[in-house]
């Protein structure tokens, strides 16, 4: 089976490793840049991406992943990893940095602050069933894309209707909203797909 380690520098890790325990993959968390060695591909988790930022930096780990990227690992981010993903953010902080690797802008908290959470149905083109009953916590959306960004998903209604939250460049899939919270295991089933198909089996 393919080999999917999940950043467990801060965030809901367990959740992810527990997704995608179910969506028959080995799945372990990485700390260390040798650890990265062992995997076909990386879950970054929500969470705190200013934190997740430091942390990188601290660990070492924000080159050695920034290389894979280059080197084609298929990699999936939830919320705070969709802005970790990003080539640029908005809102953040100042020092803040990102692995990059999708050619887009997100703006971090965009849902506004009297709201720090809440749900909504979102449309996902290629996931089966397409639509989906999404979790947002202090999340950002997606305001630029690139021109080799596929845009897979947006809020179908409520007053942020039409917001970009899911999008594919490559190898790369990242969302706003947190399928790891929800235990519908669609997300991270087309994510093992993707990883399938990027590196076959061993
Ligand atoms: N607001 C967080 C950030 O900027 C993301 C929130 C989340 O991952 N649930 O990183």
């Amino acid at each position: 089976p393919v080999n999917i380690g999940v950043l467990a520098l801060q965030g809901d890790v367990r959740e992810h490793l527990a997704a995608l325990a179910e969506s028959d993959v080995l799945a372990r968390p990485i700390r260390r840049p040798e650890e990265l060695d062992g995997v076909d591909a990386l879950v970054l988790p929500g969470g705190e991406s200013t934190a997740i930022s430091n942390l990188a930096v601290t660990f070492g780990l924000l080159d050695p992943i920034r290389e894979r990227i280059a080197g084609g690992m298929p990699v999936y981010g939830s919320c705070a990893g969709m802005i970790m993903l990003a080539s640029t953010v908005l809102d953040g902080r100042p020092d803040q940095e990102t692995f990059r690797g999708i050619d887009m802008t997100v703006r971090r908290n965009a849902f506004g602050r009297q709201v720090d959470s809440f749900e909504a149905a979102v449309t996902i083109d290629d996931v089966e069933g397409g639509d989906f009953h999404a979790i947002f916590i202090r999340a950002p959306w997606v305001e630029e894309v690139g021109e080799d960004v596929r845009v897979l998903g947006r809020v179908a209604d409520g007053p942020a209707a039409g917001r970009i939250v899911a999008v594919r460049q490559g190898n790369l899939l990242a969302t706003a909203f947190h399928p790891e919270l929800t235990g519908d295991l669609r997300v991270h089933r087309y994510f093992v797909e993707m990883v399938r198909q990027a590196a076959p089996a061993r």
